[in-house]
């Protein structure tokens, strides 16, 4: 886990918000639940949730048949990450589907139940290693008891080839399965050994760390400003010694499902909202028929200007977490239909960029003359495949490509009703346990989702575009270097916090009192000082950006206030809780901390930003840490969240398509069956 964050660490540095990261915050504001069922089960470290479609209802035939292409085009490239994370993953999941499909023996027994967990947590994880910690997780069945499931279970569904036994196939799955020291990380970040070899993901095969840095380290041209994304979608292979790569296109790796994704993208080309959207959804098709890394460019770039259409897509093989060096991307899939409520919201804070600038607690010199607030949108996600299912991200700003970002711009995107499922499931234990009175909680209650959702629009559009660098001064990754990220969420949440209480905000009417600001300020203060930490491992600090950020701003005002009890720590029953006494008294404390970053980071200050992260971001209270994660864990809640995607099903009236109903399944189980059966396209080997 600490090696994953620490690379997200890298990526931060170059993409500023990066990708949110964060699914598994309990401390998100929860709201009062509705009648739909947003948790359907708990098992071993996971929970599953489900989400709703807001809006589909009132897409025109036209806009459904879109996005009902664009699904099935997410979801025929599903294999494909199962197989990029590791080489035997199909094999695997095809024993485990033809186990669970067609055992005869008895389903009651806790053998057959903790097999069940194995099988969900393998669909979960997408493969045999753990999808956030990224190691190999192992069955709490024996080897003779998997010998009787695969006994009892139809040899016709099983992956043997002709004149195998069961024999065969247990002896080729038992290591794989059951060998915790057999490919037991996927993705290896530990400085000192070679990454490439100690990594089991399926993007390398026979190659040396050295042997790939040096392959695509001689493609890189240092003079050329607009570089592809050498390595993105292949797997590198050394075959007697010389490096090949198997490209994944349309007749290359991965042929079979990639030519079901173009096949559906072809025919969302001849129902485009627009010619933009048309030619972006034609570029990938091309990228993919001819994997040219330049083309994958191109239709990046229609990508980002793409931004009135209603319905979007992001397909392709995008995030490049899951290579230790950062070369290949994982396939991934998110179709969204634009949040026109929350949108208008967006607009509304974004239109008064300049009024949030010149009001500000930044110093006169620093701030921007003309400044322009981010483009930033929500969006209702319809279905999620590949590295974006079932763990999803919350938010992503795309696309990862530096110049692209530099002289095109990206795209921010907040997942809406993802976020909305997250805070419906989070549970009343939750506010019983770490509320401090029933004001706070009722104000949660009522508030605490939209109250969520303008701290992300504030920080995203006002916050992170905001202020100047002094002239002659380098960028805050030259300056502040190892401290620039944590330094510029801080920049961006501090923003988001001093405008949260401000009357303004009812003004434009994006808020309809300031309670809901309160209710904000109650969160991150609880969550900085205290409820983050169930988070991370005893004995740890905070090393995550975004983490250290929260905790810095926290501590710094807990702190600066103690003399006047702006923020008081009190004890109940033995239980810390922190209670803001005087919210317009810490905005002005969180207006004066603004003003210090901002300065630190206009003048590249690095001595000022170590001691701000060093004193106040990084270390751990270990009496509260004991306690926080003593009381999360009786609450029995799962640190890891993944979905049910609701199911999509084309009305046709001969062979015209005629409406798209949507289906919210309930079982996980089921969901994953039912992919299997209609979106195997891949062998079992690639
Ligand atoms: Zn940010």
């Amino acid at each position: 886990m600490k090696a994953i964050l620490s690379f997200s660490f890298l990526l931060l540095l170059l993409l500023g918000c990066g990708k949110n990261e964060d699914k598994m915050d309990i401390t998100k504001n929860a709201s009062a639940p509705d009648d739909f069922v947003y948790q359907t089960e708990q098992f071993a470290d996971l929970a599953i949730l489900r989400y709703q479609i807001p809006g589909f209802e009132e897409l025109s035939l036209k806009e459904k048949e879109l996005v009902y292409y664009l699904y099935e085009a997410a979801l025929a490239g599903r294999d494909i990450y199962y197989d990029q994370n590791y080489k035997h993953n199909l094999f695997v999941r095809k024993t485990l589907n033809a186990i669970v499909r067609s055992y005869k023996g008895d389903r009651q027994t806790k053998d057959f139940k903790n097999f069940m967990v194995y099988a969900k947590q393998f669909w979960f994880s997408n493969g045999i290693h753990h999808h956030y910690a990224n190691k190999k997780f192992t069955p709490e069945f024996s080897t003779e008891y998997f010998t009787e499931l695969l006994r009892n279970s139809d040899n016709k569904m099983l992956p043997m080839a002709e004149n195998e036994t069961i024999d065969d196939l247990r002896s080729k799955l038992i290591p794989i399965i059951f060998n915790p020291n057999i490919d037991a990380q996927k993705v290896n970040l530990v400085p000192g050994a070679d990454l490439i070899k100690t990594s089991a993901v399926n993007f390398y095969e026979g190659a040396t760390q050295k042997e790939v840095e040096k392959y695509y380290g001689s493609m890189i041209s240092k003079s050329d400003m607009t570089p592809i994304w050498f390595g993105l979608n292949s797997k590198l292979i050394n075959e007697k010694g010389k490096l090949n790569e198997k490209v994944w296109k349309v007749g290359g790796m991965y042929s079979p499902a990639i030519g079901k994704i173009v096949y559906w993208l072809a025919k969302a080309v001849g129902v485009a909202e627009n010619d933009l959207q048309k030619n972006m959804l034609q570029k990938l098709i091309d990228y993919y028929k001819t994997g040219d890394l330049k083309t994958w460019d191109e239709y990046n770039i229609l990508w980002v200007q793409d931004t009135t259409s209603r319905v979007d897509v992001v397909n392709g093989f995008v995030e490049t977490y899951d290579d230790p060096l950062g070369y290949k991307g994982s396939y991934e899939a998110i179709v969204s239909i634009k949040d026109l409520e929350a949108t208008k919201r967006i607009d509304a804070i974004s239109k008064q960029a300049q009024w949030f600038e010149d009001n500000s607690t930044l110093p006169d010199e620093y701030k921007k003359k003309d400044v322009i607030g981010i483009s930033a949108k929500v969006i209702t996600v319809v279905v999620e495949s590949g590295n974006a299912s079932p763990s999803t991200p919350i938010g992503i700003n795309l696309p990862n490509s530096n110049w692209i970002r530099k002289i095109h711009g990206s795209k921010s995107v907040n997942l809406g009703n993802i976020v909305d499922s997250y805070n419906k499931a989070g549970s009343d234990e939750v506010f019983k346990e770490f509320y401090f009175s029933e004001e706070e909680i009722n104000r949660a209650k009522e508030f605490g989702a939209l109250a969520d959702n303008l701290h992300t629009d504030l920080h995203e559009v006002i916050g992170h575009a905001s202020g100047q660098i002094k002239p002659g001064v380098g960028t805050p990754k030259q300056t502040l270097k190892n401290y620039a990220p944590t330094i510029e969420e801080a920049r961006a949440d501090l923003v988001a916090l001093y405008y949260e209480i401000d009357q303004k905000l009812v003004d434009i009417g994006v808020m309809p009192n300031i309670e809901v600001g309160k209710a904000e300020y109650d969160r991150y203060i609880r969550n900085g000082l205290m409820l983050q930490l169930v988070r991370i491992e005893f004995g740890e600090n905070i090393e995550e950006s975004h983490m250290r950020n929260r905790q810095l701003i926290s501590k710094w005002a807990y702190e600066k206030g103690k003399s006047e009890n702006i923020i008081e720590k009190k004890l109940r029953d033995g239980k810390t809780y922190f209670v803001i006494n005087d919210y317009q008294k810490l905005r002005q404390l969180f207006g004066l901390l603004l003003r210090d970053i901002q300065r630190i980071t206009s003048e590249g200050d690095y001595e000022a930003a170590k001691n701000l992260v060093e004193n106040y971001g990084v270390t751990v209270d270990k009496e509260l840490h004991k306690e926080v994660k003593e009381r999360y864990a009786r609450l029995n809640i799962a640190p890891y969240k993944g979905f049910i995607n609701p199911v999509l099903k084309p009305v046709y009236n001969g062979a015209k398509l005629v409406d798209v109903k949507i289906e919210y399944p309930e079982d996980f189980v089921e969901q994953m069956l039912y992919y299997d059966e209609n979106y195997s396209f891949l062998p079992i080997k690639n």
